[in-house]
């Protein structure tokens, strides 16, 4: 079974499409991602892709024309990334360095890790360095994942489908759809709720903005560069954790610790940034968590995975 999920602005799941296929080849993606293309995404502009590196989905993608950037991209799993890495080098502290860097969202640390790889083993940063690191790193996304990294999401559908093993295609086509409209109405629910309490955002972004905003205030803003309204903030020395220095740049939303770009909130430092040049932190969070467009605002983060179907019966493996 090949399945594609969303996650919403609330960084809840949403399943968006199934298919029972008889082998996951680059035909079967393919199909599936043109029928995808033609009754789900339907030209929506800024979309990322965060697939498995299995080479049917790689080539489908690629000779598909629905996920080539600048608007939409093609993103890797980085457990998927990882497996593979370590069933090369079989070493679990490499592999572990290895799930670090990917997941880290400074550049700076992406760079030591990387380097910390290297003296480990040569050959184990080689294969790594090889794979595009817009693909499998949070520090070179650009921010398309929001945080998302890897398709476990995906494989979180197993409970809308747990004790659907062992039926009838058309006994599981049948109960996948009763359970996933009823897992809509839940969902729904929720949205309706944080709209009944006139929330701004959804539970998930007042939780980091708030948690950000409680945090700026151990922060100091020096070296002030009015004309690009960027400066540098330090972090006060807390829990073991040192003095740092980052770079924030309003204008381009960014700043040096990668949260930001990855979240679409304004991370402790931008908002610190932002209360010197007195702007407000709150008129910059990006739209997708606002409550007051949709009652479950998207986050076009498509997920996809596959689950094996033997003859009649399912495995989840
Ligand atoms: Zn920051």
């Amino acid at each position: 079974m090949l399945i594609a999920t969303v996650m919403d602005g609330n960084q809840q799941l949403l399943p968006l499409a199934f298919a029972i296929i008889d082998e996951e080849t680059y035909p079967s993606w393919k199909w599936f991602l043109q029928q995808l293309s033609r009754h789900v995404i339907r030209g929506r502009r800024r979309m990322c892709l965060i697939s498995d590196r299995h080479g049917g989905i790689i080539k489908a993608v690629r000779e598909g024309p629905d996920f080539v950037s600048p608007h939409r991209v093609h993103r890797y799993c980085l457990r998927h990334v990882c497996s593979k890495f370590n069933s090369n080098f079989k070493n679990m502290v490499l592999k572990d360095l290895c799930w670090q860097a990917g997941s880290e969202y400074q550049l700076r640390e992406f760079n030591r890790i990387m380097e910390e790889i290297k003296k480990q083993h040569v050959g184990a940063f080689a294969y790594l360095d090889q794979i595009n690191k817009e693909k499998w790193t949070a520090s070179h996304d650009g921010g398309w994942r929001c945080d998302i990294l890897t398709t476990n999401m995906s494989e979180c559908i197993n409970g809308v489908l747990k004790g659907a093993r062992r039926l009838p295609v058309s006994a599981l086509v049948e109960i996948t759809l009763e359970r996933t409209i009823h897992y809509f109405r839940v969902q729904a629910i929720k949205g309706h709720k944080m709209l009944q309490n006139n929330q701004l955002w959804t539970d998930f972004a007042c939780k980091m903005f708030i948690s950000w905003q409680q945090k700026a205030v151990e922060h100091t803003v020096t070296k002030y560069s009015h004309s690009q309204q960027s400066a540098s903030v330090v972090t006060r020395r807390q829990n073991g954790h040192g003095i740092n220095t980052h770079v924030v740049k309003i204008a381009n939303r960014e700043c040096s610790c990668g949260k930001w770009n990855q979240f679409g909130i304004p991370c402790s430092h931008a908002q610190k940034v932002c209360g010197a040049y007195n702007i407000s932190a709150a008129s910059i969070v990006k739209d997708y968590y606002d409550m007051r467009l949709t009652t479950t605002p998207i986050l076009s983060i498509l997920n996809l995975c596959s689950r094996k179907i033997i003859g009649m019966i399912q495995i989840f493996s």
